[in-house]
Order: C-alpha cells, then structure tokens, then sequence
C-alpha cells in the first residue's frame, strides 16, 4: 500500500550518551544522539506534520525520545539519561492508527491498513498497539459481511 508520504529529516546536532535500551533490554555506553529537524509531506508535497525531537538510536533499532537536546545528554550515565527518554512511536504509525479509526470502516481496505498498522505498533508498548488490535478486529466486521454476508441467503 502506498500513500504518498515523504519524511524529510535533517540532523542539527549529535553526541554520544549511555543508555539501557527499554526494548533489547540491553546496556550501550556510547548511543548516540542526534537532534533532528523532520518533515512529513503527504502525497510528497503538502506538509502535515513538523518536529524537531531529540532521538537516541539502540543498535536493536528502537528509538528513543528525549526531553533533552543532544547537547545536555552528552556525557549522562545510563541511569540519569533514561529519565528523559522513552520509546518513541513514529509519526507516519500514529498517522496510520488514528486514520484507521475512520478507515475500519470500509470494508477489505480497512482491514488491510489496519493489518499493517497492528503487524507495526506491536514493536510499541501501550495505547498505540492495544487501539490498533482494537481497530483491527472491527475492521474485520464489514470485510467479513462483504465476504460472507451475501453467501448465506
Ligand atoms: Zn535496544
């Protein structure tokens, strides 16, 4: 499925701090830091969304927020550092689960945006995964009646 959306990200600063990863568990002395400028256009050229977070990257992939620039993280250990960081749910997975409170509707496509959108939020603890299953399974309604509901009659 293509959507047309286009994430223009610019890195304004950077520097290394140790973290414990929240999703691998594990202890990385020297993540690093980046403070980016980001972009979200929607059919490549309308801007919707804009930001300017500060993100800690684990080699596992998980992102990681912060409340601090890059430049007030350098040289925090673990244990303080992870009071300003928590994992991040990009913004293109937020677009995706709250357009499918609308998108379950329609039958089949519903189902397929929300399949992906679930398959996606799972790597995410809370709110953001636990209303993509929600929606996924109600996505499942008109799909099913489009399959099924003709055939029983
Ligand atoms: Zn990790």
């Amino acid at each position: 499925m293509h959507l047309g959306f286009r994430m223009t990200t610019k890195e304004t600063d950077a520097s290394s701090v140790g973290i414990d990863c929240p999703q691998c568990g594990k202890h990385f002395p020297d993540a690093r830091a980046r403070d980016l400028r980001q972009m979200l256009f929607l059919f490549y050229v309308v801007p919707v969304f804009y930001q300017a977070p500060t993100l800690v990257e684990c080699p596992c992939g998980a992102s990681l927020v912060s409340q601090l620039r890059a430049r007030d993280l350098a040289g925090l250990d673990a244990n303080s550092a992870m009071r300003y960081l928590s994992v991040r749910i990009p913004p293109v997975l937020m677009t995706l689960v709250l357009g499918g409170i609308v998108v379950c509707l329609v039958p089949v496509i519903g189902t397929v945006w929300l399949g992906v959108a679930y398959w996606w939020s799972r790597r995410y603890s809370g709110w953001i995964r636990g209303l993509a299953l929600v929606l996924f399974i109600l996505s499942l309604l008109p799909t099913g009646i489009v399959f099924f509901g003709g055939a029983k009659f």
